[in-house]
């Protein structure tokens, strides 16, 4: 039996200020939350309870994006101003988990859930995974090479999003997506978050995000995790490449960018032919074995997929 005390804030000050004391945590969806604690994989002696915080909202208007940290999957995927101006994080929300995961869990948590590898999800700290199919082949550390789950993140990181954070003293940041994660180290953390720092809203700018897909490749058709998903958004010039943002999931242990591409296809043309030829080099750097090598190739057909979706928006 695992004893913990249990608080309810209902306002940030409460929520920051417990939750930076030694051995708490937030629980928003608890749908990682309590699957880890179960296995006696995430320790904790208090957990702060997020959901009576007033963090809801969802604004998505053509350009701009801003979600309260406790909004859910299902009614951010679903809402029809997301789904109309930003394709990709509605595609990716709605291609994860099952719908009952969905309805529970939220923005905030999402961002921050474990991989569940078995390094993640063994209590013993030294236990690893064997090599496996599903393993990262970019941002691999000595300490894990398990992808990072989730799909959200891979949509926001290609939209250069941000994420709104208040710490226990009261001051709040603004942080990148790109400077909010970080390659796990000894603690297999993969966040730069201090404890009571608390995720209160998503947000992005993005002109041209209307223009935007997420393709998912996994091994049934529901109900799973990423073995490659893509996320594009373009900015086209009539039929010429603007702007280009691309990232990718299943691939990194942290959800994972990919400028080189980016930059091979501004200037050009907005063709499945120059689109395979900027993709050139888009395994460059990859770490692979023979279990995950394939990967590399699945990678480049899954960025391709996601372009040619972007594009075929009207
Ligand atoms: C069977 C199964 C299949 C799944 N498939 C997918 C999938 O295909 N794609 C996918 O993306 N996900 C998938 N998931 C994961 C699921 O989407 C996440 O568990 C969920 O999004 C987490 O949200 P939550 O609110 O329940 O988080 P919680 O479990 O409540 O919290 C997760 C972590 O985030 C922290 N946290 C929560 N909110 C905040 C906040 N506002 N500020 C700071 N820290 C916070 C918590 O302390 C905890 O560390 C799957 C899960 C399961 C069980």
């Amino acid at each position: 039996m695992n004893n913990f005390t249990l608080t309810a804030p209902t306002d940030l000050p409460g929520a920051t200020q417990s939750a930076a004391r030694p051995g708490a945590s937030f629980i928003a969806g608890g749908t990682t939350v309590l699957d880890f604690w179960k296995l006696g994989a995430y320790p904790m002696q208090s957990v702060v309870d997020l959901s009576g915080l007033p963090l809801k909202g969802i604004q998505a208007g053509p350009g701009n994006l801003k979600l309260g940290a406790l909004e859910t999957m299902n009614a951010v995927g679903e809402h029809p101003d997301v789904q109309a101006h930003w394709p990709v994080v509605s595609q990716s929300l709605l291609l994860a988990a099952s719908p009952q995961i969905r309805n529970m869990g939220t923005m905030g948590g999402n961002l921050l859930q474990r991989p569940r590898s078995v390094t993640y999800r063994n209590p013993d700290p030294k236990r690893q995974d064997g090599p496996s199919r599903f393993d990262a082949i970019f941002g691999v550390t000595p300490s894990s090479r398990a992808p990072h789950p989730s799909d959200l993140a891979v949509a926001l990181m290609a939209l250069d999003a941000s994420v709104r954070i208040q710490n226990a003293a009261g001051a709040e940041r603004v942080l990148k997506l790109s400077d909010f994660y970080k390659l796990p180290g000894p603690d297999l953390r993969f966040d730069t978050l201090a404890p009571g720092d608390l995720i209160t809203a998503l947000e992005a700018t993005v002109p041209f995000a209307g223009r935007s897909a997420y393709i998912k490749i996994r091994d049934r058709a529901s109900y799973q995790f990423a073995v490659v998903s893509a996320a594009a958004v373009l900015d086209l010039d009539g039929s010429t490449i603007r702007e280009a943002r691309l990232a990718a999931g299943g691939v990194g242990t942290i959800p994972w960018r990919l400028p080189k591409i980016e930059q091979a296809l501004r200037g050009q043309p907005a063709t499945p032919e120059a689109f395979v030829q900027a993709l050139t080099g888009l395994g460059d750097g990859a770490v692979t074995h023979p279990f995950n090598q394939f990967k590399v190739a699945l990678l480049h057909q899954t960025v391709l997929r996601a372009l040619l979706a972007a594009k075929a928006i009207a």
